[in-house]
């Protein structure tokens, strides 16, 4: 199989490094078929489809698209879209819209629990600032010393029920579906195992994804353990889904695994990117 990582993170985003740097660093791990699927952005594609010409990897241009399903935050990655297509920008664009007062809303819950100039100390770490982000804010709470890394400070500060957590409502999934199909993309559900859904509210999710056109989801995804991996296969099997690998890149020496270094997919499984188009 060849190394294929199809979710990743640039600087337009919650990355930390440049799309030529992350294209750069994907090909340097072996990565022969690499998608950036920056949160709700497009802005670095064509950076690193530039970088990618030049150290000849395959590039797929994608995005990561936030939803509100029920409520919860859900994630559907579209790939190989036409960045030019005028209503996923448009899409986007109005996803992007509410992140601005969420900061707000953050940085003053933060500040009730003594942790101050939050908005500020997030936007240092933000290159994007249309696309500020909850990994932003981590940054500079971990650089504040309330938390030894990312990780620490989402499980005590930026998750539900957490200080620093406020609800947000994200676009419809049936609208996020439809802009990735309408952009000739192929949208694939990320991360599943990633959502804390009960049995019964991830089997009605996948329904209302599959009815919505969602083709695709990550098997083997950065945020998955061997059991995790396990029941994403079936899930997969069972719904006729095309299968992912993907390691979710955000930073060096943060998260669980480098760019092109996600196991392999189980062998059974139907690889997503035979069914991308090249543009
Ligand atoms: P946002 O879209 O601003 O709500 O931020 C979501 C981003 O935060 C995700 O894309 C991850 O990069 C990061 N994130 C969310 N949950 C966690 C977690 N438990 N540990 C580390 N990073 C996380
Ligand atoms: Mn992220
Ligand atoms: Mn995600
Ligand atoms: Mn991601």
């Amino acid at each position: 199989m060849p190394n294929v990582d199809l979710h990743c993170h640039s600087h337009y985003s919650d990355g930390t490094l440049a799309p030529a740097e992350l294209v750069r660093r994907a090909h340097a791990n072996g990565v022969e078929v690499l998608a950036l699927t920056d949160h709700d952005h497009l802005g670095g594609l064509d950076e690193a489809a530039e970088a990618a010409r030049v150290c000849g990897i395959d590039l797929i241009s994608g995005v990561e698209i936030s939803v509100s399903w029920q409520d919860h935050t859900i994630h559907i990655v579209g790939l190989s879209i036409d960045p030019a297509n005028t209503a996923l920008q448009a899409g986007l664009a109005q996803v992007r819209l509410g992140r601005d007062a969420r900061a707000q809303r953050m940085a003053d819950a933060l500040a009730a629990v003594g942790l101050r100039d939050a908005l500020a100390g997030a936007l240092k770490y933000c290159a994007n600032p249309a696309l500020l982000s909850r990994a932003h804010f981590a940054r500079y709470i971990v650089e504040q010393g309330y938390a030894r890394d990312t990780r620490a400070v989402f499980e005590h500060y930026l998750t539900p029920g957490k200080p620093g957590y406020v609800s947000h409502v994200w676009a419809e999934l049936a609208d996020a579906v439809g802009w990735i199909l309408g952009a000739g993309g192929v949208p694939v559900l990320a991360h599943p195992a990633r959502y804390r859904l009960s049995q019964r509210e991830l089997t009605t999710f996948l329904d209302d994804y599959k009815a919505a056109g969602g083709r695709g989801i990550e098997v083997c995804s950065g945020a998955h353990d061997d059991t995790d991996i396990r029941r994403f296969a079936r899930v997969a099997r069972q719904y006729g889904f095309l299968a992912s690998r993907a390691s979710d890149f955000h930073s060096p020496g943060e998260g669980a695994v480098d760019l092109g270094r996600a196991p392999a997919l189980p062998p059974d499984l139907k690889p997503v990117w035979e069914h991308l188009s090249r543009s």
